[in-house]
């Protein structure tokens, strides 16, 4: 470190390393150079980055070289959002990280005519009276689940919330321990019932739960049955669960309500797990909005007449209630299911391994031309989103030459940022969950994230 010692003061060679101090914050605001940031960002926010900048240089950590370019860009950066679209390339259908459900066409249309103007969300138009925001997907829920009565709620966590609280609170509710599910974060089956105010009566064991095990723990106190959906995990061998109907039956008997938490629910006929059965015995059903039925994150409950009004009065209703920007992309999703339009979800779920063969193949031409090297490799897509455990949908990856975790860093750094998933220590692109009109953005990316690479293995041009 050469400093100006003690025992030197002054001389030539010291003058010259001692480092200038940085100027006043106002001196650099009346720079000419800054001037041009004025037009873009507020007086505060320039000097909160002139004032950082000039910390930074007195610390030594930033050069005042430069300088205009670096509060340019941390300028640039402050002010840029955080919430970006990505590529997901993993296969994962409903990947929770990166937002489940992208939305179709219609519901990305509804949200934008509604997003930016006034609406009837709570005023019937017809009678100029005040409205109820439940009544907009009401009768499409009904008309598309046969069920008698519907709301829509925050989200799934959020209707199993409402539907014990409103339904069986101070009251036992009786589940069987091979349900108990934790659906990731902190959504534990045990816990959102503590928080309902019901009490939990766990019945079976973890593989196996007859129907005389409710049967045998209804008191007086009794209120419900629940069954919640094994979303996200498989119990195979020895094993044995109630059916929805007999658990229906025994509630029946009893004179108790059955709640059926399906997790992720499809309106389609022959799809797992059914909605049109569930709704056929359960007294409430609730499902995920942005799972299987491919719209915003919503929770979505379906049922009887007297529960759906008994959870509609619950002040606890009012704390989850959706918001318009949700309903408009719920009933537009709604209408897809009613007119037969294929959502983006159903159109992943259902891509045939030649098609996904197909667009990779064009993909690797195009890379080939670039002299990037890769190759097809066998592999499976899953749904996800605690949807369809153990449903592998075949599928052909693409799968890049080169440092597999480095490639996939660069990839997920990129702008738009690509996340792919490494399979056989390669990384490797499922073009199940790419959208048609991402395939232009993700050929630029790969090309991007190669180039840059240090040594990436090329090929001939062919
Ligand atoms: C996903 C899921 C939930 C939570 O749904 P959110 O819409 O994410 O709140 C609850 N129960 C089951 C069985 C699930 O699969």
């Amino acid at each position: 470190m050469a400093r100006t010692l003690p025992s030197d003061p002054g001389g030539p060679l010291a003058a010259a390393e001692k480092p200038s101090k940085p100027p006043a914050v106002a001196t650099v605001l009346r720079t000419p150079e800054l001037q041009s940031l004025r037009s873009i960002y507020p007086h505060r926010l320039i000097v909160e980055a002139v004032r950082e900048q000039l910390k930074q240089e007195r610390g030594g950590s930033r050069e005042p070289t430069g300088r205009l370019e670096a509060i340019r860009s941390s300028l640039s950066e402050a002010t840029s959002p955080r919430l970006l679209p990505v590529i997901n390339a993993t296969g994962v259908v409903l990947h929770t990280n990166l937002g489940r459900a992208p939305l179709s066409p219609r519901a990305v249309q509804a949200l934008v005519s509604i997003a930016g103007r006034y609406s009837n969300v709570e005023l019937d138009l017809e009678s100029g009276k005040r409205g109820d925001r439940q009544t907009l997907v009401q009768d499409l829920l009904c008309r598309l689940s046969g069920a008698e009565a519907a709301m829509a709620v925050n989200n799934n966590a959020a209707a199993v919330l409402l539907a014990l609280q409103s339904l069986a609170r101070n009251r036992e509710v009786i589940i069987s321990r091979g349900q108990q599910v934790e659906i990731g974060g902190s959504f534990r089956m045990p816990d959102v019932m503590k928080l309902s105010g019901s009490r939990m009566v766990e019945v079976g064991t973890t593989n196996r739960t007859r129907a005389a095990d409710y049967e045998a723990a209804i008191t007086g106190r009794t209120a419900a049955l629940l069954r919640v959906h094994t979303s996200n995990f498989n119990v195979v061998g020895f094993t044995e669960t109630t059916s929805l109907r007999d658990m229906a039956d025994i509630a029946n008997r009893h004179g108790l309500l059955l709640i059926d938490d399906l997790g992720s629910g499809a309106m389609v006929a022959g799809s797992e797990p059914a909605v049109a059965e569930s709704v056929g015995v359960a007294d409430v059903t609730t499902f995920s909005g942005d799972k299987l039925l491919g719209g915003p994150q919503a929770g979505v409950v379906l049922g009887r007449l007297v529960a759906i009004r008994r959870m509609e009065r619950s002040p606890l209703a009012r704390a989850v209630r959706v918001d318009k920007m949700t309903l408009a992309a719920l009933e537009a999703t709604l209408l897809d299911h009613l007119l037969g339009s294929e959502t983006p979800v159903a159109r992943m779920q259902g891509m045939g391994v030649d098609e996904i063969r197909r667009r990779s193949n064009v993909l690797r031409s195009e890379l080939n031309q670039h002299g990037i090297e890769s190759s097809e490799l066998p592999a499976t897509s899953v749904m996800g989103g605690g949807s369809l455990p153990g449903n592998q949908m075949p599928t052909v990856l693409l799968a890049l030459a080169g440092a597999a975790t480095a490639l996939a860093t660069r990839l997920r750094r990129g702008r738009p940022a690509v996340l792919c998933r490494i399979q056989d220590g390669r990384c490797c692109i499922d073009l199940r969950t790419v959208l048609p009109n991402e395939e232009n953005q993700l050929l630029e990316a790969i090309l991007a994230a190669a180039r840059s690479a240090p040594n990436h293995r090329r090929c001939e041009p062919a």
